[in-house]
């Protein structure tokens, strides 16, 4: 079975961001950048599958410029047999990703995909749920477990309330939570040895899919200050402060 992992190049997650002054995007430039965070535990799962003989083969795939190559090799280096980039300088929206994988899931043969549950960029949480959609495989998002039984993955989720065990048939769409596996790091024979695994392109004319956006970006902001707290020494001191203030 060929697992495919699609990987997002984002802001590294312990940046702190900052607003392009005329408001339209965070700004990027000499930003450090890394694989979103659910990604890397994506792909740390599909290399789990390939070790225990599940999976035949790991494919990752990015959609976007050049750039992203960085993030793919990333991959090669911590496991991944081969890479994909869908190269393009167009701003990708979900539903454009979503169709340019459904392109290469068909063209690949994929057996199973496996995608973050979210990018911490945009936070959209969308391109799994519309992949599925789009190719008709069933779908188990948010998931903190997974395991392949003969034709089916077992997957267990992270609900509101608790954890659901579901059983897809394959050929499926999976998402990754935070609590499914704790990602390795990429030793440094492996780095090297990554820079001969194949990484090929193929642009999203080719794979006959129209990325022009659908959505607008209004207004970019940074989110409120918050107001600095005050700290009381007591229960009865906090009580008399809510009630001066008119909270009690
Ligand atoms: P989102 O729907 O934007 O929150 O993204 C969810 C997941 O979709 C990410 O964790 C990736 O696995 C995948 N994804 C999003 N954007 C891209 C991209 N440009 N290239 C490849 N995969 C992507």
């Amino acid at each position: 079975m060929k697992v495919l992992v699609a990987v997002k190049r984002v802001v590294d997650a312990n940046v702190q961001v900052r607003i392009k002054s005329d408001q339209s995007a965070v700004d990027l430039s000499n930003v450090k950048m890394a694989i979103n965070p659910f990604c890397e535990i994506a792909i740390e799962e599909a290399i789990r599958l390939k070790e225990s003989g599940a999976a035949t083969e790991v494919i990752v795939v990015s959609a976007g410029s050049d750039v992203c190559q960085e993030q793919l090799r990333t991959a090669l280096a911590l496991g991944a047999d081969r890479a994909i980039q869908v190269k393009t300088d167009a701003e990708l929206q979900p539903l454009a990703i979503a169709k340019l994988l459904h392109k290469v899931v068909e063209k690949e043969e994929i057996g199973l995909v496996i995608l973050g549950k979210q990018s911490i960029d945009g936070d959209n949480n969308q391109t799994g749920q519309m992949l599925a959609a789009l190719a008709g495989m069933p779908q188990g998002t948010f998931a903190s477990s997974v395991k392949i039984e003969g034709e089916e993955a077992i997957v267990t989720r992270e609900v509101d309330g608790g954890l659901q065990t579901i059983g897809l048939k394959l050929p499926a769409v999976i998402t990754t939570d935070l609590r499914l596996n704790e990602p390795r790091y990429a030793s440094l024979p492996n780095i090297m040895k990554a820079k001969r695994k194949p990484l090929t392109q193929i642009t999203p004319e080719e794979l006959g899919v129209d990325v022009t956006p659908r959505l607008a970006t209004v207004v970019v902001n940074t989110p409120p200050v918050r107001a600095e707290g005050q700290r009381v020494s007591d229960v009865s001191e906090l009580v008399e402060k809510l009630k001066l203030e008119g909270v009690l």
